[in-house]
């Protein structure tokens, strides 16, 4: 049977002691995080911006299963024309430990959880236009002068065997 205490003080490095949920005999806790924590989780210049995560751990035999929900808000660069977008997240994880590990580090399962939700090909909209190759021009905004046939794939190769 779990227990609620929801004042509960939720260690913000989310090391959790296993004696204290045994000991209460389960738990569940939110708690919002600083997103400090999460400043190197992603590959690209995305970070989070907002982060709260909810956690149920239920003891049960030799195991605790952990339950938790990580949510919050993050910007994201498109992969075409590098502009930044806010957007909001919801993942879940499910871990289990062994009663006899001393410290349950959920911070480690949150930063994986992340890190893998890491979507390199997004799009600030599907029909994005990109970057102008040759000026940089974002051509969402505006057209640049740049003309298309240096563009094509022999103009590159031409340009290369020089
Ligand atoms: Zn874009
Ligand atoms: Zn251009």
């Amino acid at each position: 049977m779990d227990m609620t205490y929801h004042d509960y003080d939720v260690p913000q490095d989310l090391q959790f002691k296993t004696a204290d949920i045994i000991r209460l005999g389960g738990l569940e806790c939110s708690a919002k995080l600083s997103p400090a924590y999460f400043e190197d989780v992603f590959q690209l210049p995305n970070k989070i911006t907002q982060v709260a995560v909810s956690l149920s751990f239920s003891v049960a035999n030799k195991e605790i299963l952990v339950r938790g929900t990580i949510s919050g808000e993050r910007e994201v660069q498109c992969a075409r024309c590098l502009t930044m977008s806010k957007q909001l997240f919801a993942e879940e994880f499910l871990e289990t430990y062994s009663t006899k590990t001393e410290i349950i580090d959920i911070m480690y399962l949150v930063r994986q959880t992340l890190a893998l939700t890491e979507d390199i090909r997004f799009l600030c909209k599907p029909e994005c236009k990109g970057l102008c190759p040759m000026c940089g021009q974002n051509l969402n905004e505006a057209a640049c002068g740049c003309k298309p046939e240096n563009l094509s794939p022999f103009a590159k190769l031409k340009g290369k065997f020089k």
